[in-house]
């Protein structure tokens, strides 16, 4: 398939399966439109994906779609914006037909599920990556900032982990091990937290997606909201699947990436006015204090000193 035909047989058929309001123009012209509704700001963000440093070699393209889009949607996430669309730059070793249906497909899931349109993008030759740009919205002002923290703010954390991370062991086992099947699920369909993000809106005071482990992506926050903090390692939600590993799990839970959860901080009182249904997708499991520096509580014999915090594409992590 040249250029050409591979963009009209598989990306503009999934164009018009994603579709949204506010795409008031898709692929096919020079630009996409996107209309933005009065009073509210446009949300966006490109993450890049490159075979071999963020997916295996031969990853089965299918996941490879979903978790291309879902990753990058995260960030809309963490903002607390509702997404919109994306654009797709796509670079290809050669254009395998097989392979691309299944790609577009997964792709296609996640779009529909996430509520984007794809809206436009670029298709060129060479070594396999990814580069997938979401737009979202957010009313105007309201957007999550990793800067908003405030002495004294608890630190909550959305669903477990360290799954995905613990995952990484299993990727290339086939057939994995049974107990091993939710760690995976994990790592090859993120969910990310869109509705939370949004309810968090005006509530939270700082936001983050765990994309790179937990302690690192709190230092995030800590590091733009000039504060430091108290984590209580007892707290940090671990899913059953993860608990299995025993000793291995809190590590994992504290600074594997790739779950894509939020990370936020709010001050107890809207914690304590927080709908139910909100707190409930949420841990408490510590608070930021004004000292900088972030200091664990029950933390395992050696978790401490030698910490190694989350991922760092040119850094030895530290
Ligand atoms: P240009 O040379 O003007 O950048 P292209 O030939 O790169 O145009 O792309 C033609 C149209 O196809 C554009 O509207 C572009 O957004 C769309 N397009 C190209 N590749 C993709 C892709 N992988 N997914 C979605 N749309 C694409
Ligand atoms: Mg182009």
């Amino acid at each position: 398939m040249g250029e050409f035909q591979l963009i009209r047989d598989i990306f503009l058929p999934l164009a018009g399966q994603t579709r949204s309001a506010a795409v008031l123009l898709g692929p096919g012209d020079d630009c996409a439109i996107q209309r933005l509704a009065p009073g509210s700001e446009l949300v966006f963000s490109v993450d890049t994906l490159v075979e071999g440093v963020h997916f295996p070699v031969g990853y089965d393209p299918e996941k490879l779609g979903w978790r291309a889009l879902a990753v990058a949607v995260s960030d809309l996430a963490a903002m607390g914006a509702s997404p919109e669309c994306f654009t797709l730059a796509l670079t290809l070793p050669d254009s395998d037909e097989a392979w691309l249906r299944a790609f577009a497909s997964g792709l296609g899931r996640a779009a529909r599920r996430f509520g984007l349109a794809l809206a436009g993008g670029d298709t060129t030759r060479g070594p396999l990556t990814l580069s997938i740009q979401v737009h979202g919205s957010v009313p105007e002002s309201q957007a999550l900032l990793r800067s908003g923290a405030r002495a004294g703010d608890l630190i909550c954390v959305s669903g477990t982990l360290g799954d995905a991370g613990a995952a990484l062991d299993y990727l290339d086992q086939l057939p994995a091990p049974a107990e091993a099947e939710p760690l995976l699920e994990r790592y090859h369909h993120p969910q990310p937290r869109l509705e939370l993000g949004q309810q968090l809106r005006s509530v939270a005071t700082a936001a983050i997606d765990v994309s790179d482990g937990l302690l690192a992506d709190l230092g995030h926050i800590l590091a733009a909201s000039g504060l430091g903090a108290t984590v209580d390692v007892a707290l940090v939600p671990l899913s059953a699947a993860l608990r299995h590993l025993g000793d291995r799990a809190i590590p994992l839970a504290l600074t594997a990436g790739d779950d894509y959860e939020l990370c936020v901080t709010l001050p107890p009182g809207r914690w304590a006015a927080l709908p139910s249904q909100v707190r409930s997708q949420l841990t408490v499991i510590g608070a930021t204090v004004p000292e900088p520096g972030l200091k664990l509580q029950n933390a395992p014999p050696g978790l401490q000193a030698g910490l190694v915090v989350g991922y760092d594409h040119f850094g030895a992590s530290s």
